[in-house]
């Protein structure tokens, strides 16, 4: 049995030199890949319709009951090295219920062994519901994409198939942004993930300023791909990208942390404006580059069918179910897979453990990182 006293731990702040949920940390520490990490996907509900979705082709108008929360308890419980939790939807904080029946009980869960939780919400939702989690809770990341309403009245609702109309989405920018202040000020981390994409790519230091207004710890920065809804959106090119993120560090404030994640930009390019990135990322103050956790440290549950995955957006079969199997054991077969077996490089020198699928997929087709070794 896991279970420890709450009262009886301490937990370490999440600094850019803890980030749990990165994992080279397990690499380093175990000497292999290990899961340390679950992510459940609790709702396929949204009130938002995002055109960059990663989920948004799984997104339903309604959905059936979900595994008894023991079971899944039960499950956890089982996994020897679990270190974090991630709570994703759809809006995981759409219905109360939810919250009150899933959501603070995996958090609760989360809190009394020592490991650290995660929720991903659009913070469009009443105030009162987020305080329901912020006692347990460890990181709430949100959304944040916009320079002003206008922006956020463009991008939420294109995927609704309705005319959502401007005062209504303004209520629930307001909204969003009086959330995010509320819970900042109240001591809640939050993490407000921006990407990279054809609408932001140029206005990343105005969204960084407001995001840095909120109050928010920590401003994470990953390229979009193309995945679900997104997968019909113009790709950055490696050029643009390289120039955007130059031109958000140049403007960042330097004592707010930032994370970027997913990057196409690895020590083993033999391209000098890829390691001079590499480098200014790896040398700028407060800033990570965290290795891509998705069948690395982690694994997707999906609540409703037990299904598991290897991340909430892959087009991939589920490699088991939590019904029948330990997640550690599906994890192990997850480390045999071809696919897996195509990205899993790891270059210690420069804390590098290879690229996420989708980067792969987009921009390195051809590439056998196998071959590659990090230019230190
Ligand atoms: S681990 Fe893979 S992607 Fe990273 S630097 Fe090494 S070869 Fe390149």
């Amino acid at each position: 049995m896991h279970t420890t006293n709450a009262e009886a731990l301490e937990l370490a702040p999440l600094t850019p030199q803890y980030d749990p949920w990165d994992p080279i940390r397990s690499l380093g520490r175990y000497g292999r890949h290990t899961l340390t990490s679950v992510e459940f996907t609790v709702t396929n509900l949204c009130n938002m319709r995002c055109e960059h979705c990663a989920v948004g082709d799984s997104l339903t108008m309604k959905e059936g009951a979900r595994i008894p929360v023991d079971r899944v308890l039960r499950r956890l419980e089982e996994v020897e090295r679990l270190e974090t939790i991630s709570i994703t939807g759809g809006e995981p904080m759409l219905h109360e219920a939810t919250v009150r029946d899933t959501i603070v009980p995996l958090l609760q869960y989360a809190r009394s062994r020592g490991i650290r939780s995660q929720i991903n919400s659009n913070a469009t939702l009443d105030l009162e519901r987020y305080e329901l989690i912020a006692p347990y809770l460890d990181v709430l990341h949100i959304s944040f994409n916009y320079t002003d309403p206008a922006d956020f009245h463009q991008v939420g609702f294109v995927r609704t198939g309705r005319d959502v109309n401007r005062e209504t989405a303004d209520k629930l920018y307001r909204r969003m942004i009086d959330n995010t202040e509320a819970l900042t000020r109240g001591g809640l981390f939050v993490s407000a993930e921006t990407m990279i994409n054809f609408r932001t790519h140029k206005k990343l230091p105005e969204i960084h300023r407001l995001i840095v207004e909120m109050g928010c710890q920590r401003h994470e920065v990953h390229p979009m791909y193309p995945s679900s809804f997104a997968a019909g959106l113009p790709l950055l090119t490696l050029e643009e990208l390289r120039t955007a993120i130059g031109r958000l560090l140049d403007a960042r404030d330097p004592n707010v942390w930032m994370l970027f994640g997913t990057l196409p930009f690895f020590a083993c390019s033999d391209r000098d404006d890829d390691l001079k990135i590499v480098k200014r990322l790896r040398e700028a103050p407060n800033v990570t580059v965290r290795n891509d956790p998705d069948g690395r440290n982690r694994l997707n549950v999906n609540l409703f069918t037990g299904d598991v995955f290897v991340t909430d957006f892959a087009n991939e079969p589920p490699l088991g179910s939590m019904l029948t199997e330990r997640l550690d054991d599906i994890f192990a077969k997850w480390e045999r897979h071809p696919l897996n077996l195509r990205v899993n490089c790891h270059c210690p020198a420069a804390a590098c453990c290879g690229p996420n699928l989708l980067v792969a997929d987009s921009y390195y087709r051809d590439v056998d990182f196998h071959h590659r070794q990090a230019v230190v």
